[in-house]
């Protein structure tokens, strides 16, 4: 229920709230355990150790996942190492065929993914069924459609497969992020092992059953589930050719290290401190949507988050002012509810930082401003859209990711000031403007170090556009015709 602050919250602040509308869990099918999918085969891990995957929003668990070990990581890339000739000497088309086909059994199984993805890692069904699952699923469409044309995109370059590929996903989009690395990676003739993060592990697991019913040849893809050890396996196995990462820049960093003089292609997508700038010229209202969705979106669990607002002073207090109003109207609450507006944080440890940088920000003289909406009782995850004012660019809150929902405010007078505010980070994934010029969007674009930068919109992606970051967001680029680059060796070098 909404307080009342002013005329605009006086609207919602009446005695009515939605009633509940949860999707229904009913269609969906679980194992009690699952094991890891190796040539196309589900199979027991060699040292038999499995792990819980829980409901962050119950903290309940929901079933029992695989952890794979050395030997295991060393039969899926020997896998992966034996299907590459013959998947290598398939047609373009044919290797398209397959994607297509792919494309279309996680469009037939659209709500069962949706479902899962949300039990699994806490998110809003509105967002795993409006985003995630078809995204996931316009990835395998689009790049199945460059399989045949490879040619085409490298004109005069002779483009071949990097070979075999390691992938390794967080947790935030766990299928979207398995749809932007298996997709390319086959299109161009590779194979895969690929690793979801240890808390989400369903859909990539799901996503493994529809490759075997496309009937992919055996060893193209392979997904083994277990920790970060795990990954660090991959990482270091002698006989991978390439390995793609997204996750923190913390273990990135780690496996720049590694990746050290060898012969490994790397591309890496970590993290982000986004700053959605608001100019005094622009629609507030439809801004002020803009950083409700650039930031408390998905919990905040977004590499490209707008976890940084820059408002011109001028405009300041209108801003906050309806900012605060908005927040009151969100809904915290199950992720199965379609009413649900932010869902559950994605793990015990993850809200745990959370509120460590709630304090912190508290400890460093700032002023918090959380909505007054109720928290779902009972065991699971849960965090209040946050926000931070009176920030300095000093303090920890406006300098670290938290990845959480939490949101700082900072001002300025001039564009210059703004650029060099939002560019004072070591980050550059995204950024957001909000004017009602052109011309201030050019100045402003052309600024920015940052990956991707939307005008007048936040968090738009589109299977087509590339996705990437500058300075510690990353190296290489995911998505559109870059993201092809990054599976290819010219042969012409
Ligand atoms: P993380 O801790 O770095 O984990 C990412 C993945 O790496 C997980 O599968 C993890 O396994 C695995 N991993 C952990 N330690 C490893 C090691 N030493 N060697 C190899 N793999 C290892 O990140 P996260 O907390 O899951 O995800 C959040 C971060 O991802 C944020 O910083 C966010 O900004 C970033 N992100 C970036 C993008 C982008 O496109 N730029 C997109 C999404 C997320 P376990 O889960 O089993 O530990
Ligand atoms: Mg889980």
């Amino acid at each position: 229920m909404s307080k009342t602050k002013d005329t605009f919250s006086l609207q919602f602040d009446t005695t009515w709230q939605y009633d509940a509308a949860p999707e229904s869990a009913s269609h969906i099918r679980l194992q009690k355990g699952y094991d890891l999918f190796i040539d196309n085969k589900f199979v027991p891990p060699a040292d038999g150790k499995y792990f819980n995957t829980v409901n962050p929003s119950t903290g309940k668990k929901i079933a029992e996942i695989a952890r794979a070990s050395q030997a295991d990581v060393d039969l899926a890339v020997q896998s992966a190492r034996k299907a590459l000739g013959p998947w290598q000497a398939l047609s373009g088309a044919s290797r398209g065929k397959y994607l297509f086909r792919i494309a279309r059994l996680i469009q037939e199984r659209e709500r069962e993914f949706s479902v899962i993805e949300s039990m699994d890692g806490g998110k809003p069904i509105r967002e795993s069924k409006t985003i995630d699952v078809p995204l996931a699923s316009a990835h395998f469409f689009y790049y199945a459609g460059w399989a045949d044309k490879l040619e085409y995109a490298f004109p005069g370059r002779n483009p071949k497969p990097v070979g075999v590929a390691a992938q390794i996903i967080p947790w935030n989009f766990p299928l979207l992020m398995a749809a932007w690395k298996i997709a390319p990676a086959l299109a161009t003739g590779n194979t895969v092992v690929l690793k979801p993060a240890e808390t989400t592990p369903l859909t990539a697991l799901k996503l493994a059953e529809i490759i075997r019913d496309a009937g992919l040849p055996a060893g193209v893809v392979n997904i083994l589930t277990g920790a970060g050890d795990t990954g660090a396996m991959m990482v270091e196995h002698p006989d991978i050719d390439k390995i793609a990462f997204t996750g923190s820049t913390e273990v990135g960093k780690l496996i720049q290290k590694r990746l050290a003089g060898t012969h490994k292609k790397l591309t890496l997508e970590l993290g982000g401190k986004g700053a959605n700038i608001i100019l005094e010229d622009a629609a507030i209202d439809q801004a002020v949507e803009g950083i409700i969705n650039g930031i408390y979106f998905n919990q905040g669990h977004v590499c490209c988050a707008g976890s940084r607002l820059l408002v011109q002073e001028s405009v300041a207090d209108l801003v906050i002012r309806k900012l605060k109003d908005r927040m009151e109207t969100l809904i915290v609450g199950d992720p199965l509810d379609k009413n649900t507006d932010i869902g559950a944080i994605n793990s015990a440890a993850q809200l745990k930082s959370i509120k460590k940088y709630l304090k912190k920000g508290l400890a460093e003289g700032t002023e918090l401003y959380q909505s007054s909406c109720e928290l779902p009782s009972g065991s699971g995850y849960w965090c209040r859209p946050s926000l931070f004012t009176n920030v300095a660019q000093s303090n920890t809150i406006v300098q670290e990711e938290i990845f959480g929902p939490v949101l700082t405010l900072q001002t300025f007078r001039t564009l210059e000031e703004a650029l060099e505010k939002a560019n004072n980070t070591f980050y550059g994934l995204s950024a957001g403007v909000w004017t009602d010029k052109g011309s201030k969007i050019f100045k402003m674009t052309s600024g920015l170090k940052a990956g991707i930068v939307w005008a007048n919109t936040y968090n738009r992606f589109d299977p087509t556009s590339p996705f990437g970051g500058y300075k510690e967001s990353g190296i290489g680029r995911e998505g559109g015709l870059h993201g092809l680059a990054s599976y290819i060796k010219f042969e012409d070098r």
